[in-house]
């Protein structure tokens, strides 16, 4: 190493996102000797993996791909995580940004072993979003049994405070501090990492599907959930209305996608999801009926061509080319799907016990605007300018994308930030 190449005032890098592609970037960064602060919105990494059930091609849980990241973190004191937040403000250029960042109170300090006892005497409930709201928790609670960091959280939207306080009582560690304050703090980073990721389409936009209006209509990510050990059915899938275990299930690809009055692009997962799902019900369900109603089905690769090769050796399994035009429930709670046969021309009507929608991804940069002077697509996504540099992109907050995609685009933009210092 010579001195003229050491690096400039500001060698530290900030991530914004710590969902798998922010953790990635990262621990890549910090892996070759840069601190990195990571900023998460939410009281815990790991993003929307960290709700999924199983990987595909692979099919093994997230928790194994998650645990040795979350390992990774701990064990660098280069990485500095801070979840519950948000970047207010960035100025600056390439080299030389001061970013503003504000840190919300989580109202429970770093004390807390996680024992629950709080949880018991807490007496307020809330939806519990990480499971699309098909649960409840305390007000006090704690997101997942994987959460990192593996500590309780409250809710200060339905939390009683210091009129109630009961968990304040019940801590034996003295974790609780209701008075906590938000709290802004101010970084000097040379570059910064774009990895804010996606959201589900919100499928109560799409008023011919049946989702809102249908009991038995859920959504892709509602799926991974009731598949999920740790989610709202302890994995067992049943339909919403009456938990019975579905004898068939409809699945309605592209829902939302492709549609220039929704997103007119592919998520390029959506249907390698769904057929993941397929393998969720079989393993419970080995004689269940499943149609599946697409379009097109893309299985991108030589392992998910794979994947979808054995999908087909299913004789349960019935593809239909066709967009489902219309969706309608029955009072016994059944689900009628009505689309046209591609192939055959004729009009299809599928009685089914539940449908999933497979929605695709949006960048949560459509709904939230970021403070950054950065490029989008019309659609929201940012687009790498490598010319102007400084600021990048990296996974869904760039492209739909699948995790292993995700990965080796944050690596990417764990270098171009890293150049950006060196320059
Ligand atoms: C139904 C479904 C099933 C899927 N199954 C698979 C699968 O089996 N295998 C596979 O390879 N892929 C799968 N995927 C795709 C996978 O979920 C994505 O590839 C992955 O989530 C991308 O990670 P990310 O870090 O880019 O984004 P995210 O997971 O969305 O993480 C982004 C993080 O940024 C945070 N954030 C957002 N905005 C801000 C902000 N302003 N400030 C601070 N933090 C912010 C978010 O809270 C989040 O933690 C699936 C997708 C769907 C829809």
């Amino acid at each position: 190493m010579t001195t003229d190449k050491s690096t400039p005032g500001s060698s530290s890098i900030m991530v914004v996102g710590g969902g798998i592609s922010g953790l990635t970037t990262a621990l890549e960064a910090a892996e070759v000797g840069y601190e990195v602060f990571l900023i998460e919105k939410n009281p815990y990494l790991g993003g929307r993996v960290a709700q999924l059930n199983k990987y595909f091609p692979k099919l093994c849980p997230p928790s194994c791909g998650l645990e040795i990241n979350f390992r990774r973190i701990k064990e660098h004191r280069r990485v500095r995580p801070y979840t519950l937040a948000e970047v207010t403000k960035v100025s600056g250029e390439p080299g030389n940004y001061t970013v503003t960042v504000q840190l919300n109170p989580r109202f429970v300090n770093v004390n807390c072993t996680a024992c629950g006892a709080c949880v018991d005497v807490c007496p307020v409930e809330r939806n519990n979003d990480f499971n699309f709201d098909m649960d409840k928790t305390k007000a006090i609670y704690k997101v997942s049994e994987m959460a990192f960091p593996m500590r309780y959280v409250i809710d200060p939207s339905v939390c009683k405070g210091t009129e109630c306080a009961k968990c304040v009582e019940a801590c034996q560690y003295d974790a609780i501090e209701l008075d906590m304050q938000p709290k802004t703090v101010e970084f000097s980073v040379g570059s910064i990492v774009w990895a804010t990721g996606w959201e589900p389409y919100d499928a109560s936009k799409i008023d011919n599907l049946g989702y809102g209006t249908c009991k038995n209509v859920i959504t892709n990510m509602m799926l991974e959930r009731l598949a999920a050990p740790n989610g709202p059915t302890k994995g067992v899938i049943t339909r919403p209305s009456d938990q019975k275990a579905p004898e068939s299930v409809g699945f309605v690809q592209c829902a939302g996608s492709r549609d220039e009055n929704h997103l007119p692009y592919c998520s390029y997962i959506c249907c390698m999801a769904s057929l993941k799902h397929v393998t969720y019900i079989r393993e419970q369900y080995p004689e269940t009926k499943i149609y599946i109603f697409y379009i097109d089905l893309r299985a991108p690769g030589y392992k998910y061509e794979q994947f979808y090769d054995n999908i087909k050796e299913d004789e349960n399994v019935f593809f239909i080319k066709g967009k489902v035009a219309e969706v309608s429930e029955s009072p016994d709670g059944s689900v009628t799907l009505v689309a046209e046969d591609a192939i055959s021309g004729e009009k299809i009507q599928q009685t089914v016990d539940m449908a999933v929608l497979a929605t695709g991804m949006q960048p949560t940069a459509v709904n939230v605007k970021l403070p950054a002077d950065l490029k989008f697509t019309e659609d929201g996504f940012i687009v790498n300018d490598l010319e102007k540099g400084g600021m990048f992109a990296a996974g869904c907050a760039n492209k739909p994308a699948d995790v292993v995609t995700s990965n080796q685009n944050a690596t990417g933009m764990a270098l171009k930030a890293i150049q950006t210092l060196k320059r």
